[in-house]
């Protein structure tokens, strides 16, 4: 069978290619780094064997002879054996061992190649590894040589006469002898210099400098981390990118529960937020029965929950609805009705029994309304509508919200905390009972929300003028730049 030696990108996990990712999906056996990131691994399938080989600068969970043998053992086995080694697999990977033990024992192997962080961590950094003009060939170079070799096989005054760009990897806590080595070699002392730690990641981090100060200005730096040596490095000034995202470098807790969490976290990560998804709450479907749409004029769904748990209701049968006019409270409703094949006839713009209100305009004397909703909702839409002259209002529970063991990352550790309900806020107090509220930054999606957090003293940085997701993402921009004006005047 065969073993497929894959690269996993530098740690962004859209950085993985199509051949690695496609394998990864239908390993029987998954032999990882630490370096290939965890939703990366989360991809292999369930019943999937993982096998954590470990590999940091300081211990190693697995030897590479034990890793060696583990492969040759798996591979033997037979089933699809998935080695999985951070950036690409033969660029400092020790790829091409792990081949040569493979072949050797007569066990047929594909490599497949990744992106490197070689290139690849420069680059969301800002930093070309080539630009016209500037540097017409890169140098990739391991600043943490083979410790059983004696002396260094590096020739660092060849590499600082060469010019061009330098790349060193491994080079963390060695940058003071490095950079000694190549200006006693001849390189200018005010070339510029750039370490990028973290690359690709949302906590990604660069320091700059030139080869006569970076040791002493990246000696806080942690690895892993690429040092970009050359005239390059100064370009970062113009073209750095991810680091000027209006959320990075900002941890923010997404707290509603894990099926809604999607959405909220991939519009937080696009503009650059370590996502903590700590779900306080969860949310289960209260199985009442068949529900019969043919009695009512009007179905409201008032959550983008309610259109999946609905139909489910109907015995799966979206023809049920004919006839009857759907109207959906906010776009995210909206959107999860054509998720299962169905339009909203009209659509609130604001996520709030008003809006419904004002989109039905009027139209509500004289006909039968049925809200489909989450069980102990808010009255308010139900008495407007009964008010505005319906002639009969329903509610029927689809599920409930129930409290959430924190299981995921710890919201108290992140610097805002996003409420999604009035009820994400009492389950938040409820799951963390011993935390100082007071010391939590909290960004509410409406007036509701933000009065369940007051009443518990948590903080607000910020309350979204737009009671949907979207308006929850912009006061949470709101938020982090009111915090760096505080931060950094
Ligand atoms: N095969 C890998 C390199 C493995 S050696 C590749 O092609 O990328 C490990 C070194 O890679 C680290 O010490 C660091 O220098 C670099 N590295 C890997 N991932 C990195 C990341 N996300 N950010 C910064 N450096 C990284």
């Amino acid at each position: 069978m065969t073993v497929y030696l894959i690269g996993a990108g530098p740690g962004d996990p859209g950085l993985i290619t199509v051949r690695g990712l496609e394998l990864l999906r239908r390993a029987d056996v998954l032999v990882y780094d630490r370096l290939a990131g965890p939703q990366l691994v989360a991809e292999a399938p369930a019943g999937c064997l993982l096998v954590y080989a470990g590999k940091r600068p300081d211990h190693h969970a697995m030897t590479q002879d034990e890793i060696n043998a583990a492969l040759v053992r798996h591979g033997r086995d037979g089933g699809t054996v998935v080695r999985l080694k951070g950036g690409d697999p033969f660029v400092f990977g020790r790829g091409s061992e792990e081949a040569q033990v493979l072949r050797t024992a007569g066990i047929d192997y594909e490599v497949v190649p990744g992106i490197t962080s070689a290139i690849a961590v420069p680059a969301y950094a800002g930093v070309p590894v080539t630009h016209r003009g500037a540097s017409t060939h890169f140098t990739v170079v391991t600043g943490h040589e083979d410790p059983t070799k004696g002396g260094s096989d590096v020739d660092w005054p060849a590499l600082a006469r060469a010019g061009g760009t330098l790349v060193l990897l491994m080079a963390v806590g060695r940058l003071g002898a490095i950079a000694e080595a190549l200006i006693a070699g001849g390189a200018a002392p005010d070339t510029p210099v750039a370490v990028v730690a973290s690359g690709t990641l949302p906590e990604q981090r660069t320091v700059t400098g030139t080869l006569d100060t970076i040791a002493a200005t990246a000696a806080a730096v942690r690895p892993p981390a690429v040092t970009v040596i050359g005239s390059v490095a100064a370009l970062r000034a113009e073209i750095a990118w991810l680091e000027r995202r209006p959320l990075h470098g900002l941890r923010v807790a997404v707290t509603r529960a894990r099926v809604q969490a999607d959405g909220l976290s991939t519009r937080l990560r696009e503009l650059g937020a370590t996502v903590l998804e700590s779900p306080v709450i969860r949310t289960e479907p209260i199985d009442g029965g068949p529900v019969d749409p043919g009695a009512y004029d009007v179905v409201c769904l008032t959550s983008p929950n309610a259109p999946r748990l609905l139909l489910d209701r109907l015995g799966g049968d979206a023809r049920r609805l004919a006839g009857v006019e759907i109207a959906a409270i906010g776009p995210g409703t909206a959107a999860a009705l054509r998720e299962v094949g169905l339009v909203a006839d009209l659509v609130a713009e604001r996520a709030v029994a008003e809006g419904l209100l004002e989109a039905l305009d009027g139209r509500i004397a004289g006909r039968r309304f049925l809200l489909a909703q989450a069980e102990g909702a808010r009255d308010a839409l139900a008495d407007a509508l009964r008010a505005a002259g319906a002639a009969g209002v329903d509610v029927e529970p689809l599920y409930r919200t129930l409290p959430e063991r924190p299981a995921g990352a710890d919201a108290l550790a992140a610097d805002l905390v996003t409420f999604t309900s009035a009820s994400t806020v009492h389950a938040f107090a409820a799951a963390y009972p011993d935390a100082p509220l007071d010391a939590v930054r909290g960004v509410s999606i409406g007036p509701v929300t933000s009065a369940a957090a007051r009443e518990l003293g948590i903080a607000l940085a910020a309350e979204a003028e737009r009671h949907d997701l979207d308006g929850l993402v912009e006061a949470v921009v709101l938020a982090a730049a009111r915090r760096a004006t505080a931060l950094h005047g």
